[in-house]
């Protein structure tokens, strides 16, 4: 099938051809390094399909644009699907696809590193060496051990995340709208979201966005969180009203925060920005505090995790072109 592939770095491109040669499907890979958004759907003429990334535009306008161009299925190379409007799909008769799993260890393992970072402020002690500087003032941090750690959303990732975090001997509360047996078995405790956010040293986030938890962590309920937490978010950006965390870390009421997403990340991350003035003061506000690690949406980013969403990708262009079943792939 001949396939728009937008946001195409240079490992997608490497790895995509390599699982579409290996798979023998045969699909003709259009890469387009652009970002889709209203103004880069006409690229895709000519194609049947899309493959997207997590910050293109899939709204209902730009949908509505590629539906008039031929396109009759998307695959989203991620997990979460909340960059497309579902609905619109629907109505274009849009097929919308995405990669149902790839390693979790990927994303929870990437959490833990986050939370080490942020707390014994690794990233800026090995700052400190490169220019001579071995003093350890403003590097202290506390043991995880005997710790609470507040897990917001237990699915594959945070199951996993509340894992690892039991074996550093922390209590693990966990907060989601289902119960998985996975968390209880590690010995996590469900309670309701106000009394994890009052009981945790840590919060890490774990559920999907959408309209239940936009801003689930916001001016309120960093108000009623114990004071001197850190939180880890590496689901979505817009769980967390960013005004509101910066407020709390100005007051001290969050002790660090790491995040590898960002609400307005659409137009930062996955590019180089190092030689522009970047004109989001909310983020630079962000990165000049020493108690806050920004990374740009890399959580997913092993050779494992992104071998299977590549492969995935094919499979999906191939059971979509063939009429197989996408299972718990299909979407829309
Ligand atoms: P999953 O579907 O296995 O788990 C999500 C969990 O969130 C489920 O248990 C679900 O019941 C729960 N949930 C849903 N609504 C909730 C609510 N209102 N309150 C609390 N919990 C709720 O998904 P997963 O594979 O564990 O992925 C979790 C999230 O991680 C994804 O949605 C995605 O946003 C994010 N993610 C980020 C990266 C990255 O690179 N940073 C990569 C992959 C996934």
């Amino acid at each position: 099938m001949k396939t728009a592939v937008y946001s195409a770095r240079r490992y997608d491109q490497t790895l995509l051809l390599r699982a579409n040669a290996q798979s023998g499907a045969g699909h003709e890979l259009v890469f387009l390094q652009d970002r889709l958004d209203s103004g880069t759907a006409q690229l895709c003429s000519g194609c049947e399909a899309v493959a997207a990334f997590v910050n293109d535009d899939l709204g209902a306008p730009v949908l509505e644009r590629l539906a008039a161009q031929g396109i009759r299925f998307v695959t989203t190379r991620s997990t979460g699907f909340n960059h497309i409007d579902i609905q619109a799909a629907r109505r274009l008769g849009i097929t919308v696809a995405r990669v149902a799993d790839y390693s979790p260890y990927s994303v929870a393992e990437f959490a833990v590193g986050l939370l080490l970072a942020v707390n014994r402020k690794i990233a800026r002690a090995s700052m400190r060496t490169r220019e001579g500087n071995f003093e350890l003032d403003g590097l202290m941090g506390f043991d995880l051990h005997g710790k609470t750690v507040g897990v917001i959303g237990t699915g594959k990732i945070g199951a996993l995340f509340a894992r690892i975090m039991a074996g550093f001997g922390c209590t693990v509360l966990g907060s989601d709208v289902h119960r998985n047996p996975d968390f209880k078995a590690l010995g996590g405790r469900y309670v309701e979201r106000e009394a994890l956010f009052a009981a945790s040293d840590v919060i890490s986030l774990h559920c999907p966005l959408t309209e239940a938890t936009r801003y689930l962590v916001n001016a309120q309920t960093l108000a009623a969180t114990k004071p001197g937490c850190i939180l880890v978010n590496t689901s979505r950006g817009a769980l967390v009203d960013t005004e509101a965390a910066i407020a709390a870390l100005k007051s001290g009421q969050l002790r660090g925060l790491a995040i590898d997403v960002y609400e307005q990340e659409a137009s930062l991350f996955f590019q180089d920005l190092s030689s522009t003035i970047i004109t989001d003061d909310v983020i630079q506000r962000l990165v000049s505090f020493p108690n806050v690690i920004v990374t740009g949406h890399q959580a997913f980013f092993t050779e494992e995790a992104i071998g299977q969403i590549m492969q995935t990708t094919i499979d999906n262009l191939s059971d979509f072109a063939t009429g197989a079943s996408l299972g718990e792939r299909l979407v829309a």
